[in-house]
């Protein structure tokens, strides 16, 4: 069976509760017919509630969450539990972003744990993966990718990685504008698949679904998109526009 594209907008650290309704007004109507893409909006949290609200328990958009603790609850100031994140009806969430991995110390470690407790509180993780532009001009990708998927998914079963999406984001073309090659971001999305085939079964494996993630536009995501290993996008920059974004979800539209 193919696997159905998904196309997740990360907002990252934009937009206040009060123009989530501006933006979704334009965003439900430009997708409106587009019934064959999963889509998921991954809002800051402070908009979550919001976007849960107007979006009314839709099937159509569903909603994310751009990080959540890996402990399920108790003394733990300032953090946000799968719980909670559940409470809104939020049913993906983003694990080892690059970001959280620079700036906030995440590590494979972590995003292991956070993997466990998501999927215990039945939210699928999206585990964010990709080599720094360094490792790459080393030749080092591929080895970084498997040291990441080993870090984050060891000791999973089949059934739990059947819950998993993994995003490949080169640390070198988040929010950068430079874009991977659509035949670079197939030969990483290969090499991804591969692994899990060799740990998982190719049952598993070929249900799988690997997102791209990395200066998607309008303009690269029909490309990068079309590729056989390419089941989807995570984008961060252009999913701020609710039109760019909706041009981007038409763009993993299957062909007839
Ligand atoms: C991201 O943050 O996951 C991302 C891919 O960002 P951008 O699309 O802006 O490169």
């Amino acid at each position: 069976m193919p696997r159905k594209k998904f196309v997740a907008g990360n907002w990252k650290m934009n937009m206040t509760s009060s123009e989530v309704a501006p933006y979704l007004e334009i965003f439900r109507r430009e997708t409106e017919h587009v019934d064959t893409v999963d889509i998921t909006l991954i809002p800051p949290f402070t908009a979550l509630a919001k976007t849960s609200e107007i979006l009314d328990g839709t099937q159509r958009i569903r909603l994310g969450a751009q990080n959540m603790s890996p402990e399920l609850k108790g003394a733990y100031t300032g953090e946000i539990s799968a719980t909670m994140l559940r409470d809104l009806y939020v049913r993906f969430v983003l694990v080892g972003h690059s970001e959280r991995r620079r700036l906030f110390g995440e590590t494979d470690e972590i995003a292991r744990r956070k993997i466990i407790t998501a999927l215990a509180t039945e939210i699928r993780p999206i585990l964010c993966i990709g080599e720094t532009l360094e490792e790459r001009q080393a030749g080092q990708e591929n080895s970084v990718l498997e040291g990441q998927l080993q870090g984050a998914l060891a000791g999973l079963t089949k059934d739990q990685l059947d819950e998993i999406i993994v995003a490949y984001e080169p640390v070198w073309a988040i929010g950068t504008g430079l874009n991977a090659t659509p035949e670079q971001a197939q030969s990483a999305h290969r090499f991804i698949r591969d692994y899990l085939a060799k740990t998982w079964g190719t049952e598993v494996s070929s249900r799988s679904r690997i997102l791209y993630g990395g200066s998607v536009t309008a303009e690269n995501a029909r490309k990068l998109l079309s590729q056989p290993d390419i089941d989807g996008a995570l984008v961060g920059g252009a999913s701020l526009d609710p039109r760019a974004f909706a041009e981007i979800v038409s763009a993993a539209v299957p062909a007839e």
